[in-house]
């Protein structure tokens, strides 16, 4: 148990979880909370950084995030799932590691630069009306990774220039202080950048374009139904090009036995698009189910829910406080231990 590595990962409490989550992060780490630590962190601080007026939004989908955590299969017993504004050394260290950061750098993180222009409306149309804490979030994710000596971060591939800047807040940290943090590496799903149904290169919470993980029947038809296909197919006989489809591009992941099949019959034109849709929402039905029945047994059951929530945070607080005390010494700041 204590030399197992640490892994920290998890969420914005923003939404419920989806496809994009469960390939890019979730999957890998149900299989990874049998080898390490794991804390997953439901990043209620960092979602209101860009949700700063609407606190009702993030507080709902703090319990959403669990639900959807537990109904893929992580196990409470192994995982430690926690609320990060509960845990207020990840603040304390923040202040400290944005002495660290340049705002010229943080303005340059590709990662920071995308969302910013994806957020035009909560920030105003300038582009220059972001706000400190969004700027900053890095800095404070570098607060979430290394207050659990986090060596491993699981993540989909939008977040990579963001624990490259935990690496480079570590490594200087290191070298001022001395030998304190654990330098994290982040770790890439095969899947690690879900595409979205209007065939944005990212399927997000934020961006309208996600099938959920607690998706019903209808909901999923209707997607699906609206999602785009080869513009070139026409006539349900025309021969088309999965590549350029995003019903093919699902199939893929949640219709392997029969993948092969839609593609030949596809670019064969013995395939209609109608009836394609159809099969892979049968398909996507099928993938959901355990998932979707674990997530009813925990919706049924708060109390059992809340009781994770408080052990995990419970537990994350002792862990952080070692890692505080351990950064308080080397900075030399503890005045009176
Ligand atoms: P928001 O739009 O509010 O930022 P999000 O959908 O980006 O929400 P996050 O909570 O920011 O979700 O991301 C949680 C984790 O899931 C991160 O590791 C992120 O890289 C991963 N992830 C999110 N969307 C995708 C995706 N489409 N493909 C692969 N990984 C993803
Ligand atoms: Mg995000």
């Amino acid at each position: 148990m204590e030399n197992k590595k640490n892994i920290l990962t998890g969420e914005r409490p923003t939404g419920r979880l989806h496809l994009g989550h469960y390939f890019g992060a979730l999957k890998r780490r149900v299989e990874l909370q049998e080898d390490y630590n794991t804390y997953i962190i439901i990043a209620d601080v960092q979602a209101l950084t860009d949700n700063f007026d609407n606190p009702e939004k993030v507080r709902k989908n703090i319990r959403e995030v669990v639900l959807d955590n537990l109904a893929v299969g992580i196990d409470p017993e192994k995982s430690t799932i926690f609320i990060q504004s509960m845990i207020p050394e990840i603040a304390e260290l923040t202040v400290y590691y944005s002495n660290l950061v340049t705002v010229s750098r943080l303005y340059r993180n590709p990662t920071v630069k995308t969302e910013i222009k994806q957020k035009k409306d909560v920030f105003g149309n300038e582009g220059e009306s972001v706000t400190y804490g969004f700027l900053g979030y890095p800095v404070s994710q570098a607060g979430d990774i290394t207050a659990f000596d986090g060596a491993l971060v699981p993540v989909g591939a939008d977040q990579i220039p963001v624990i490259e800047q935990t690496k480079e807040i570590v490594r200087k940290f290191n070298k001022i202080y001395g030998p304190t943090l654990v330098e994290p590496q982040h770790l890439l799903s095969e899947n690690s950048r879900i595409k979205g149904l209007d065939g944005n290169e990212k399927m997000g919470k934020s961006l309208n374009n996600a099938i959920f993980l607690s998706d019903d029947y209808e909901t999923i038809s209707k997607k699906i139904m609206g999602a785009i296909t080869d513009t070139n197919k026409i006539k349900k006989n025309d021969p088309g090009n999965p590549d350029n489809c995003m019903v093919y591009y699902y199939h893929k992941l949640v219709n392997k036995d029969n993948v092969k099949t839609v593609n030949v019959e596809c670019r064969a034109g013995t395939r209609g698009c109608v009836d394609c849709k159809k099969e892979l929402i049968e398909s996507m039905m099928k993938f959901l189910k355990p998932i979707q029945e674990r997530r009813k047994y925990y919706e049924e059951r708060p109390e059992v829910v809340d009781e994770i929530l408080k052990k995990g945070t419970e537990k994350a607080g002792k862990k952080a406080k070692e890692v505080m005390k351990r950064v308080r010494q080397n900075m030399k700041i503890d005045y009176f231990d």
